[in-house]
Formats: C-alpha cells, structure tokens, sequence
C-alpha cells in the first residue's frame, strides 16, 4: 500500500510540492495506518516515556515510531533501545516538522505537567490525534482549551490513565455496574509515596502545577468516580504539611472528602511524604472490593466479598492501555472514560480541593 508521502510525490512531482498540497494533506493526515497499528511518537523521553516504550514492544495494535526530545545523545539509546528509525526523531525546536511525517498517526506526550497544554494543542494542530499524560494540565482553562483544540482539528485527546485498562479495576468496575456490590454505600481511596531528590520539577510549581494531588491524588479522584459512577456535587479539604522547606511551593499532604448525589461520601488522601500508601476500597450493601496495591505499576492485588481476586498481571499496564487505545483512535471502539473531557472532570476537582483548602476546609459545591 503507498504511504501518503509517495501518494502526495506521485501527485505533486517533487518533495518541495508538499506545502502546496496542505488542503489535501490535512484531510489525509489522519489516515489509518497501512498495516492497521497505531504509530506513535512518545514527546519528552524522561523515565514514563521510558516506561510507555518498553510496554509498547509487546503491543500488537500500537507501535513506536519516534521521538522528541532536547537530548541529541538519546537518539542513539532510544533508537538501539526501541528499534525506532533514527529519522523518526525530533527536538522541541522541530515539533511542527512530524506534520510531514505521514508515518505518525498519534503523538503521547509525557512532558512535565505545565507543558502538556503547549504540546498537545501544538500537536492537533498538526492533525495528529493525541495522548496526553496525566495531570492533563495544571488549570482548568487550559484542559478546556486542549480539548476545543484537539475538537477544532478533528482529532482524538486521550488521557494516560492506564488504570482504566488495567484487569482487577476493570473487574471493579464490571462488578460496581452489573449491581454485584449493590448500593454503593462509601469509598476509601488513598495513593502516596516518599519523595526523593529536592531539585526535581515535581516540586516545582512552576513545572508540576501542583504536589502530590496533580501527581498521584488524582488516581484517587478519578477511582472515587469509576468506583461509584457518579459525578461529585461537593467537595471538602484540608492540607497537612509537615516539612514546608522541602514542600514549598507544592501540596505534601492531603485528605478530602467528595460528595455524590446518592448520598456516598468517599473519603481519599494523598502525600509526597510516606511511603505505603495505596488502597481502594469500595463497599456496598450488597459486597465489596478492595484493591491493594491499586494504582501503582502492579501487579494490582484485590479481594472482594466472594475471596481474593486473580486476574492476569502477565502485561505492564501501558501494553493494555496502548492497544487499547489503538482500539479507539483505529477501530472506533468506545473509550472508557479516559478522554480529555474525563481529564477535565478531574481538572474541576483539583481546583475544588484546592479551593476548600484555601477557604479552611469549606464545602466547595461543583
Ligand atoms: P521525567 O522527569 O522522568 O521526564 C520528563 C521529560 O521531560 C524528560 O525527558 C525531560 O528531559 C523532559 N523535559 C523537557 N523540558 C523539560 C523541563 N523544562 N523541565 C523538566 N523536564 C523537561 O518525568 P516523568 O516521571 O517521565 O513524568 C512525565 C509525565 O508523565 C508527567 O506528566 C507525569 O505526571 C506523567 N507520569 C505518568 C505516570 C502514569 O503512571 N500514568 C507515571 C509517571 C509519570
């Protein structure tokens, strides 16, 4: 099958006809690629971007195609590392250039959180769909601008949550909707760990946004809303911090209470200082599951109200997530809830809890 490039040279003649055939290229860029996998360009190859690569080498629907990044000396590594064509690499500088690369479909990016909003309207305007790392943004405003950009070029804008392909929470969620926990009656949600180097841009506010909640608590808020399948109305909060020199510019420690229109409460916490910290429990009047660990890289481990929970943990959740979401972008499967107006969702969230904080631990009502 030709590619684009090929298509638009047998049509134009010569490469540098390529800018006059823009119109004909944006309706084409998102063409479904040949061999019917997802090509992918990971955007700031830091350990996650690391991470997405290796479990990529075991997808069968998505596969690595290139690079960006400010590091030249990656090239090589990532190249040798991921089997990924040398050409296919870019820096920052060069973003706009995989415009012409007809053999990208999607770009991930997995930059630091400040920078999501910049790359991934840079991308659709490219015409690439795009994965966007979580926290998607640091405010409200610019996930809803990342998400009328990603509409107004007509493509796809999904959210790293992994969680959402992941086996035992999956499980949950099949036994929360089929009616097997029966009336959700509370949810305990809590995901933390020990911060390590001082110097690093999570503890900056300028890069991160925020702390441990724009980091790790927002596997919490988004757990709290696909274990009840419910939309917060209220939110309460307060902050512990216990070493302001080292937490100051961002959050260290945080417990909130989230209110939802069936009466629930679920009750999360959060921290950048201790370790051991990782559950989800969700209980109904009818059983309950409790999953523990529950967001971390896994294996997730679980039990509910019929004994423990044993489900496959033979693939690193980003090897699901990323033919998972070939699935969608490729073969219109629908997505489970893991699109940038979920990713908003939880934005809103954010900001309440930080809102509530700011008021005194107020009732902030969404
Ligand atoms: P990292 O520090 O390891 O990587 C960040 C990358 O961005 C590096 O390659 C760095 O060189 C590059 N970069 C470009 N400009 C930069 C700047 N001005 N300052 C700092 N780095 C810059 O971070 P990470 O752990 O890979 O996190 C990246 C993103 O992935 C974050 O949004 C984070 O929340 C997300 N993440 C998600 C998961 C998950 O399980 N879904 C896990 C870890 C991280």
């Amino acid at each position: 099958m030709k590619s684009r490039r090929d298509f638009l040279l047998e049509l134009g003649g010569s490469a540098f006809s390529l800018p006059l055939l823009s119109s004909l290229a944006s309706t084409e860029a998102q063409a479904l690629a040949p061999d019917k996998q997802l090509r992918v360009v990971l955007v700031g190859l830091g350990s996650y971007a690391e991470r997405v690569a290796t479990a990529m080498k075991d997808c069968k629907k998505a596969r690595l195609v290139g690079g960006v990044t400010g590091t030249p000396s990656k090239i090589d590594t990532w190249s040798s590392k991921f089997g990924v064509d040398k050409a296919n690499f870019y820096s920052y500088k060069d973003f706009e250039k995989l415009k012409d690369n007809p053999d990208v479909d999607a770009v991930y990016v997995t930059l630091p959180n400040s920078m999501h909003h910049e790359y991934v309207i840079r991308a659709a305007k490219m015409g690439k769909h795009v994965i966007c790392e979580k926290p998607m943004s640091v405010s409200v405003k610019q996930a809803e601008e990342m998400i009328a950009a990603c509409k107004k070029a007509g493509v796809k804008l999904y959210i790293g949550y992994r969680m959402h392909f992941e086996p035992y929470t999956r499980e949950l969620i099949r036994m929360r909707k089929a009616g097997e926990l029966g009336k959700i009656m509370h949810v305990n949600a809590y995901f933390g760990f020990k911060s390590g180097d001082p110097n690093q841009w999570r503890l900056k506010k300028a890069l991160a946004g925020g702390g441990a909640l724009m980091d790790v608590g927002i596997y919490c808020i988004n757990a709290a809303r696909y274990a009840t399948g419910e939309e917060p109305v209220w939110i309460s909060a307060e902050e512990a911090k216990t070493d302001p020199v080292k937490f100051k510019e961002v959050d260290e420690t945080i417990t909130w209470q989230m209110g939802f229109p069936s009466g629930v409460i679920a009750s999360c916490a959060t921290t950048y200082n201790f370790n051991n910290f990782e559950r989800l429990y969700v209980v109904g009047d009818k059983g309950f599951v409790e999953l523990s660990p529950a967001y971390g890289y896994g294996p997730i481990k679980g039990r509910t109200h019929k004994g423990e929970m044993s489900w496959d943990t033979s693939k690193m959740h980003q090897t699901w997530q990323m033919d998972g979401l070939a699935d969608c972008i490729l073969n219109g499967k629908p997505d489970p809830n893991v699109t940038g107006e979920e990713g908003l969702k939880d934005m809103k969230i954010i900001d309440a809890i930080y809102k509530s904080i700011a008021a005194g631990g107020k009732k902030i009502m969404l």
